[in-house]
């Protein structure tokens, strides 16, 4: 990762205050934050000369981390918000989300969880919106989509953003987005199940993977003309969209995304009526 840090700020860290009007500020970043800074930054403290009174969003955004990836701010060791102004002699400590250490009695800068795990994914991220509807998470996908449009569905629906694109994380009217890291579609459905908790709230096979429209159960009477001779004769549940018209059924294709789904932690035994897999 380049650094950008002196094109977009007029004192490297070595240097020093005196007469800039700059103030000295300690910053450490921890765990996979690190991936985020050049490479001088990362896992050591380090000072950073920054505007007096800046708020720590606007440093740490400078320094390469969006605000979306941040869980805690520590200032001298107190938790404080993304707005926090700092001033001369501070420590900062900024930490990601925490898998292991129990944080609940300081202040996350998002304390409220978003009610309805919904999201909108960008324009390079298709093979992760259909794994997420296909385990019953509203994933609005589009090729293209605007940044502008991922912003404002963000907002207006209040959907996590899924994206590569670290920029488009700084945006304001984000509050909540994740940095794909993964590369591989399976991949990246099990990082953001991990990330957000997601298993027990699957709800495998319940919203079409095309369209992102609920599914529901279908007689195989009103269906079965539009149903391969095959497929008629070995299979009895169906399920439909009404936005594509599409069938689906518990076919081979199924199967597998239903043991991919089990291994990411989703409940098992329960037997949907909504199956899919293969579409007629
Ligand atoms: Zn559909």
């Amino acid at each position: 990762m380049p650094s950008q840090i002196n094109a977009v700020h007029p004192l490297s860290p070595s240097q020093k205050t005196s007469g800039s009007g700059l103030v000295q500020v300690t910053f450490r970043f921890y765990e996979e934050l690190n991936d985020f800074l050049p490479p001088v930054f990362r896992r050591h403290d380090f000072e950073f000369a920054c505007p007096p009174d800046a708020p720590v969003r606007h440093i740490v955004e400078t320094l390469g981390v969006p605000h979306t990836e941040i869980e805690l701010i520590l200032i001298n060791g107190a938790s404080v918000s993304l707005e926090q102004r700092i001033h001369p002699g501070d420590r900062v400590a900024v930490y990601p989300k925490f898998e292991a250490f129990d944080i609940r009695p300081l202040l996350r800068l998002r304390p409220y969880p978003l009610r309805n795990t919904r999201f909108v994914a960008d324009a390079h991220l298709g093979a992760l919106a259909r794994g997420l509807r296909m385990a019953g998470f509203d994933t609005v996908y589009a090729n293209p989509i605007a940044d502008d449009e991922i912003e404002h569905l963000a907002e207006a629906e209040k959907r996590i953003v899924l994206t590569r694109d670290r920029e488009l994380l700084k945006r304001r009217g984000i509050t909540h987005g994740c940095y794909v890291r993964a590369l591989t579609a399976e991949a990246q459905l099990e990082e953001i199940v991990r990330r957000l908790d997601l298993a027990s709230s699957m709800r495998p096979f319940s919203l079409c993977m095309e369209c992102n429209a609920p599914l529901h159960p279908v007689a195989k009477e009103l269906v079965a003309t539009r149903l391969p001779e095959r497929i008629r004769e070995r299979h009895s549940r169906f399920s439909t969209c009404d936005v594509c018209q599409r069938v689906y059924w518990e076919g081979t294709h199924w199967q597998k995304m239903r043991g991919r789904l089990a291994a990411l932690g989703a409940a098992s035994g329960q037997e949907t009526t909504t199956g899919t897999g293969e579409a007629a």
